[in-house]
């Protein structure tokens, strides 16, 4: 799916994430933390169908658990290398070092060692997808006279620099990366905060508030920061009239 903007320079897309994994729960988990993040989530349960996967719908991401029904994961990463370069992210419930070595000699990109939160998920997508040069993971958006650098994590407004504490500059990329699209505030949460089962909505409308100072703005008078009431809040330049 993508997101498209009149005047904007680049158009985002959301990462897709096809989950290998047998555990019914587990699956059940990643999709639903994936999904609130934002993400397209496919779960395959096996590695036939996990490969099969792989190819039709062509992930941006891929994360296999190694231990399957069918198939040793080392065996089905090794499959899927043969036919595709998509970053992988092997999880696994074996912290030994030579499952580990195993698995990233057999091409896997990274890996999670199980129980993971949402969070360590999240900055390990981001990571593999920043290595893989993934179009449009780590480039400026210019959205009217605002600039938004996620590399030096710099935003300028009409050509000055505006300073943003760590979490109001994850806040306005996580909007600036999806411009024109409602992010709501769970998505927010989500992300920012590795909440994605939600409960800081108050946190989120008091970093929203600071973000609109600081990008000149107030709630009365919007210009780049659009509330969608009861929903979210979306990025777009300001209107033209
Ligand atoms: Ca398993």
């Amino acid at each position: 799916m993508e997101g498209r903007v009149r005047g904007l320079e680049y158009v985002t897309a959301m990462t897709r994430v096809l989950v290998i994994e047998d555990d019914a729960a587990i699956g059940r988990l990643l999709r639903h933390s994936l999904t609130e993040a934002g993400n397209t989530v496919a779960v395959a349960t096996d590695g036939t169908s996990g490969l099969t996967l792989a190819v039709q719908e062509q992930p941006d991401v891929v994360l296999l658990d190694l231990g399957l029904p069918d198939l040793d994961g080392r065996q089905v990463l090794r499959m899927l290398r043969a036919v595709s370069r998509v970053p992988v992210i092997v999880v696994t419930a074996q912290d030994d070092d030579r499952t580990v070595v195993e698995a990233l000699d057999a091409g896997a990109d990274d890996y999670l060692v199980k129980p993971f939160g949402g969070e360590q998920l999240a900055a390990r997508i981001r990571a593999v997808l920043r290595r893989a040069g993934t179009p449009g993971a780590d480039r400026v958006v210019r959205l009217g006279g605002l600039e938004v650098d996620p590399a030096a994590r710099q935003v300028r407004l009409d050509g000055s620099p505006i300073e943003l504490a760590r979490k109001e500059f994850d806040l306005l990329w996580l909007l600036a990366s999806r411009p024109g699209e409602v992010v709501t505030k769970r998505e927010m949460l989500a992300e920012v905060w590795g909440l994605p089962f939600g409960g800081g909505d108050r946190t989120v409308d008091v970093h929203l508030s600071w973000l609109r100072r600081k990008l000149g703005e107030t709630a009365a008078a919007p210009r780049y920061l659009r509330t969608v009431r009861g929903v979210g809040m979306r990025l777009a330049p300001p209107a033209e009239d």
